[in-house]
């Protein structure tokens, strides 16, 4: 009797042991379906990875005017400048070598009478693509903002609220270097623009945002990088000045404005050591770079814009 019921009580034991091991293993074989999902949908994830600025200084002031006009006047259609640049990035495959003078008038003169010349474009996807792309570098370059006049009172009004990385008043030089050789450390394209003026001369944030890195880089040097609050531009700032090279408020994660005094040109960098000059004329190196997606932050497919045009804009 006793043998016969422990028989009865270690099939029962098995059975609730399998049927343990079952669900587990199924449990398991979900969990481990759901994971591999989740990571393919990681590595499908559409964003856009790639990225050229190619606007000239005389196409993006115009496209700007057209906009800033139209949002001070009483008119009831606004000009969105970045759409304009959207479409003739699209007209011209975004290399503008074959834009003619009368374009943004005709683009302007159309959406006025009620037209809509975007939808001449052939390609709408390449429209909503430079849309993308465009709105992502210039979104918060135009819009509202307060500022003092010579009375001392506060008024408000709609125009350029980004800065120019050099602050006002201080004379700088440059040219086109972007994708130029560099050979410290090794062989890469010059991913950033440089701006040749005096050591001391006080660098400005272009636009608000925090400060997500500052310190030594043996290739930047004394470099700060601001990224603005919407987390998709990424602003770096290198070279800064041998022994102050940041303003003395700035720590990492601090908050800054457009337009506040981050730092002091210089020519620290190319460096192993800290605090050492070691670039041959001052300078300051601005990047921008965008993040569509974290994955692109600090990766081989990090998107830089060429910045040339862009700060002859903001200056
Ligand atoms: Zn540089």
């Amino acid at each position: 009797m006793y043998i016969i019921s422990s028989k009865i009580k270690l099939k029962k034991l098995l059975l609730i042991l399998f049927s343990i091991l079952l669900i587990s293993g199924a449990v398991f074989f979900v969990m481990y379906r759901n994971k591999k999902i989740s990571i393919n949908a990681e590595e499908n994830k559409k964003f856009i990875k790639y990225v050229e600025f190619n606007p000239n200084y005389k196409i993006l002031k115009e496209a700007m005017s057209e906009d800033i006009k139209s949002h001070n006047s009483n008119q009831d259609v606004k000009i969105d400048w970045i759409r304009i640049l959207a479409y003739l990035a699209t007209k011209y495959g975004g290399k503008f070598d074959k834009y003619k003078n009368n374009d943004i008038k005709n683009y302007v003169e159309k959406v006025k009478n009620g037209e809509n010349p975007e939808q001449s474009l052939e390609n709408q996807k390449l429209f909503n693509y430079y849309l993308e792309a465009y709105g992502t570098i210039l979104k918060d370059f135009l819009g509202e903002f307060e500022y003092k006049n010579k009375n001392g009172e506060t008024v408000k009004t709609y125009g350029l609220k980004a800065h120019c990385p050099i602050a006002k008043g201080y004379p700088f030089h440059h040219y086109n270097d972007f994708g130029a050789r560099r050979t410290f450390g090794y062989s890469r394209p010059h991913l950033g623009h440089d701006m040749f003026c005096s050591i001391g001369t006080p660098v400005v944030a272009v636009e608000d945002g925090y400060v997500e890195i500052m310190g030594w880089n043996r290739f930047g040097g004394w470099r700060i990088g601001i990224r603005t609050h919407d987390k998709k531009r990424y602003w770096y700032y290198a070279h800064l000045r041998k022994d102050k090279p940041f303003h003395p408020s700035l720590k990492e994660g601090a908050h800054v404005k457009a337009g506040d005094i981050i730092g002091y040109v210089g020519r620290t960098g190319y460096s192993d050591k800290e605090n050492v000059n070691n670039i041959k004329r001052s300078h300051l190196h601005v990047g921008l770079q965008l993040i569509f997606d974290e994955s692109q932050k600090d990766s081989p497919n990090e998107i830089w814009i060429n910045l040339y045009n862009i700060t002859k804009l903001l200056n």
